[in-house]
């Protein structure tokens, strides 16, 4: 699939290398570049107005991360998802989560507590104002659905990070980071974004009420959820080498 044109131009300045693999990263998250896309280096220096070195260097980024990988003869491409492989991924991502939220309950201080808090206020305003110009699946603006990513991630990553056990951490991060690209290019929903904050707000209450395996209990039943909707996804461009069974083309 050839890159279409979807990218910003990356400014001039500090930091070039790390904010054009963020450009191309959330263009891939958000499904601008879907999987398949090939990642022309001398294209993408062009759509983001930076020399060739910066994308090079995203794009090996990119492959470490599982985003993207590299094609025989080909160059890189967008990962393609293979849902029964994401589906085994969330079986694992669901008890090292439920882990990380009992682990991280025990470290819970009054600065954590102020950095989680303020991350679930950020995502409610981020949905308050979306709410006014969604009006379906593919409703909300690239704008929102890039923030809503950000910000779950950033919770995600916080609990991580709080559980404080190296061995957890470096397990789990590559998952995360996997899941989410594959979730977000597969499925989509106006109500996923809600339904995630409020997730989110649980697992914090149980940790605030110092109930270890309550909150690990609300990490597992958020991760579960997101893995059951998996089992009813598809994919945003259908792999013809495996078509759906003819009785769902003309499901709508
Ligand atoms: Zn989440």
């Amino acid at each position: 699939m050839r890159l279409p044109y979807a990218l910003d131009r990356v400014a001039p300045g500090a930091r070039l290398a790390e904010r054009t693999y963020e450009t191309i990263k959330s263009a891939i998250l958000t499904n601008r570049l879907p999987p398949g896309t090939a990642l022309s280096v001398p294209e993408l220096a062009r759509q983001l107005g930076v020399s060739r070195s910066p994308v090079r260097e995203a794009v090996q980024r990119l492959i470490y991360d599982g985003l993207a990988t590299h094609a025989p003869n080909r160059g890189a491409e967008v990962s393609t998802v293979d849902i029964e492989d994401l589906r085994q991924l969330y079986v694992v991502r669901e008890q090292l989560e439920g882990l990380a939220a009992q682990l991280a309950t025990a470290h819970l201080d009054p600065d954590s507590l102020d950095e989680l808090r303020a991350i679930l206020a950020e995502h409610e305003r981020v949905l308050a104002e979306g709410a006014g110009g969604a009006d379906g699946a593919d409703g909300a603006n690239g704008a929102d659905i890039e923030a809503h990513i950000d910000l779950d991630r950033r919770f995600h990553r916080t609990l991580r990070e709080l559980a404080r056990n190296p061995h957890l951490n470096a397990a789990l991060e590559p998952i995360a980071g996997r899941s989410h690209f594959a979730l977000h290019s597969l499925w989509r929903s106006a109500d996923a974004p809600r339904l995630a904050l409020d997730e989110h707000q649980h697992i914090l209450d149980a940790m605030i009420a110092g109930d270890p395996e309550a909150a690990g209990e609300a990490a597992r039943r958020h991760i579960a959820r997101l893995r059951v909707r998996l089992s009813q996804a598809r994919p945003r461009s259908p792999d013809p080498a495996r078509p759906r069974r003819r009785s769902r083309a003309s499901a709508g």
